[in-house]
């Protein structure tokens, strides 16, 4: 176990000007608050922040991350709150602590490829300070590291999880030493038995392994030396069995066919020796074809260069080298931590412009690239980080476009849960289904047999498929209304002539038209007829053998059928009456929502029924160039239904104290309920509320709005069209 003092010698060697007493206050106060807590090898549990924080040293990282090292469990594990952190220890290393709580507490469930991947990004999504991935990934190392203490079944979770999430995170930041420890303990702890085997083959290879790259580094060192090309290191070694193992999976062989697990590494001074280093080596043996690798030239995407060929030697023993320069070697080993560390005289200096330049280049073009396609998503993906990731309750992971929705996040499990969905619980809460979802959000979807979307929907889904899908049912919706509109006029107009409009649709004539006009069905003819294309006289008239129906003066074929033929009087179930009709369809326009007692006028829409606007409604004047499709309508005084309307109130009011307050007082004084307010303050001492309420009659509207005007301070309210 190593000591705190030793923790803060090593921290004092590469940063002398650290502030060491704020380590040794974390150190104490992780103590006492892991008090009596114990790992599961028996050790007391401040070894483990200790050995995070000491890994964390190893990096050469900054105060706040080894003092986050120190503090990463106290807000999971004790009743320690990141606010008492902050207090504490400063607002950084309290935001690196929580980061690094909250990634612990996403559950990963799956190991199917493209869930990880999703995992994976929302990780990196989440995090906005990368000293979160650093103290998270020593956190993770330590515990692969003594995972033989915990029992079998959390073994193979936490290995899972290591190898599908962490690892290739690591790699993904250039980390290729905690990568390789990470993938070694995962494949040892996930298949035992394999791992046992080829260690114990390796193992019996060792000897001649050994000898051989005891013999290769001597020629290519001579070599070298002659050729005065200087290197600072040179050595041979055994592959790592992880490597070895998915070789021996991916070629389907066994180990004595593979002899190619032994790899060479030369690191050389500069870039001009690395290429002459690989010159001689070609010249000594023969290159392995397609084998050769300039990652000097052409970095891979975490940063990684190098220079790697597999040759031959005298003797048909195949091996990979590879030649790099110090530098190049360092990042490889450390990766992005390599960029974080202290540098001379800029003490904690991280917003250092190379670092942010490689940060970017890693977030653009965030794995390698197997074809254009998915070149062209990731690029899409990577340089607008538009993106969310969702959980479904099965801890599933979905990703939307940015702003995405209840509704959208509905659509990406299954059509019919979109079309079905009512209400959402994000987080255990119910929600609005507008609601707009948060990384790591975990949403259940509530959804009713027989329910649809709703038009409204359109204004706030962002995903296309939500879109579309939406649109599809709603024009299905249209279509279905259109075609019942279209049989009821048809109908009226076929009882008028004293026909039977059943036989008037089933006959000969009548599919004779149908085909003529194009229409498919005869319900193809009634749609045209509800959508206003096509009048049911002509539709009558083409049906019947000589088309003898007497001719009677009229303005237009829906407009009359509507004014004259249906029944007059009935209730229709939005407490207006269109006169003279009968059950017509009539809905209240959105555009003005006309409350009971306001002046209107209906409109006869292509298919919807009939629309009613307010009479001061500016899109009344637009709708009217047609004055044909005008109705007269009234609001029905006989009704008993008194249900309230929702009404929205937009007010210009001075920016001070208390003004909400008066405000929604002096209208709960009149009694009127307030379902929703809001208050939007501007930079010019004016501010702006916004407020919901419910309305019985356009009297009661005319009140309250007289009673917010007389509250000092309002400059102006306004009723705002969309409830
Ligand atoms: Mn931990």
């Amino acid at each position: 176990m190593i000591r705190f003092e030793t923790l803060l010698e090593k921290v004092r060697s590469y940063s002398p000007e650290a502030d060491l007493e704020l380590l040794r206050r974390a150190y104490v106060f992780s103590a006492l608050e892991h008090k009596g807590q114990v790992r599961h090898s028996g050790e007391p549990y401040l070894v483990h922040p200790l050995e995070v924080a000491d890994f964390l040293a190893d990096m050469k990282l900054d105060v706040v991350a080894v003092a986050a090292g120190l503090l990463h469990d106290v807000v999971e594990d004790t009743l320690t709150t990141p606010e008492r952190i902050a207090e504490l220890f400063g607002p950084e290393i309290a935001h690196v602590v929580e980061g690094v709580t909250k990634i612990g507490a996403i559950p990963f469930s799956s190991s199917e490829e493209r869930q990880a991947e999703n995992f994976r990004k929302m990780l990196l999504a989440m995090v906005d300070d990368i000293r979160v991935i650093l103290v998270k990934l020593a956190d993770r190392l330590h515990n692969m590291r003594t995972l033989q203490h915990l029992p079998e079944e959390r073994r193979v979770t936490i290995a899972q999880e290591t190898l599908d999430i962490y690892a290739p995170i690591a790699n993904r930041l250039g980390m290729s030493k905690v990568k390789n420890e990470l993938e070694e303990l995962s494949f040892r702890y996930l298949e035992p038995k394999a791992y046992e085997g080829l260690r114990a083959k390796v193992e019996a290879k060792r000897k001649m392994a050994e000898s051989v790259i005891d013999g290769l580094t001597r020629t290519i060192r001579a070599k070298l030396e002659d050729a005065q090309v200087p290197v600072t290191h040179l050595d041979g070694r055994i592959k790592r069995l992880y490597s070895i193992h998915l070789k021996l999976k991916r070629q389907k062989v066994d180990l004595e066919q593979v002899y190619d697990f032994v790899a060479l590494r030369i690191i050389t001074q500069s870039v001009r020796d690395s290429y002459a280093a690989l010159g001689i080596i070609h010249q000594t043996w023969s290159p392995v074809p397609g084998r050769i690798k300039d990652f000097i030239a052409m970095p891979r995407p975490n940063g990684y260069q190098s220079l790697h060929t597999s040759v031959v030697s005298e003797n048909g023993f195949p091996f990979e080298v590879q030649i790099r320069t110090e530098e190049m070697h360092r990042r490889a080993e450390e990766g992005i931590a390599a960029h974080w560390k202290y540098k001379e005289g800029r003490v904690g200096d991280h917003r250092d412009e190379r670092y942010f330049q490689w940060m970017r280049q890693l977030l653009e073009v965030q794995q390698e690239v197997r074809d254009p396609q998915e070149f062209l998503q990731n690029l899409k993906i990577d340089l607008y980080p538009e993106e969310v990731y969702i959980f479904t309750p099965k801890g599933e992971v979905r990703s939307l476009p940015r702003g995405a929705t209840a509704v959208d996040f509905a659509y990406t499990i299954h059509t019919d849960v979109g079309n079905q969905c009512m209400g959402a619980r994000v987080n255990g809460k119910m929600v609005p289904l507008r609601t707009r979802l948060q990384n790591g959000d975990i949403v259940e979807i509530v959804t009713q047999a027989g329910h649809k979307p709703s038009r409204d929907w359109l204004t706030f889904v962002v995903s296309s498929r939500a879109r579309s899908k939406i649109k599809h049912v709603l024009q299905g919706e249209e279509r279905t209304r259109s075609i019942e509109l279209g049989r009821r006029l048809f109908e009226k107009e076929a009882r008028r002539f004293d026909l039977n409009p059943k036989t008037v649709l089933e006959s000969e004539e009548l599919a004779k038209f149908a085909t003529e006009y194009g229409a498919q069905k005869p319900d193809e003819l009634l749609a045209h007829i509800g959508y206003g294309k096509l009048s049911p006289r002509t539709v009558l008239q083409k049906a019947v053998p000589g088309g003898q129906l007497k001719e009677r003066p009229q303005d237009s074929a829906v407009v009359s059928v509507v004014k004259r033929v249906l029944r007059p009087g009935r209730v229709t179930s939005d407490k207006i009456k269109v006169r003279g009709t009968d059950d017509i369809m009539v809905f209240r326009a959105k555009c003005c929502n006309p409350i009971r007692g306001e002046k209107i006028v209906g409109y006869i829409t292509r298919g919807k029924g009939v629309s009613v606007h307010s009479a001061t409604c500016p899109n009344v004047l637009n709708l009217m160039f047609d004055p044909e499709r005008r109705i007269e309508v009234e609001w029905d005084t006989t009704t008993l239904d008194q249900a309230p309307y929702t009404v929205r109130l937009t007010m210009q009011v001075e920016d001070r104290k208390g003004m909400l307050a008066e405000i929604s007082a002096k209208i709960s004084g009149i009694n009127t309920n307030i379902t929703n307010m809001e208050a939007h303050t501007g930079n010019d001492q004016r501010g702006r509320i916004d407020m919901t309420v419910e309305i019985s009659d356009v009297k009661h509207l005319e009140r309250v709005i007289k009673s917010i005007k007389g509250v000092q301070g309002v400059l102006g309210v306004e009723r705002t069209a969309r409830a």
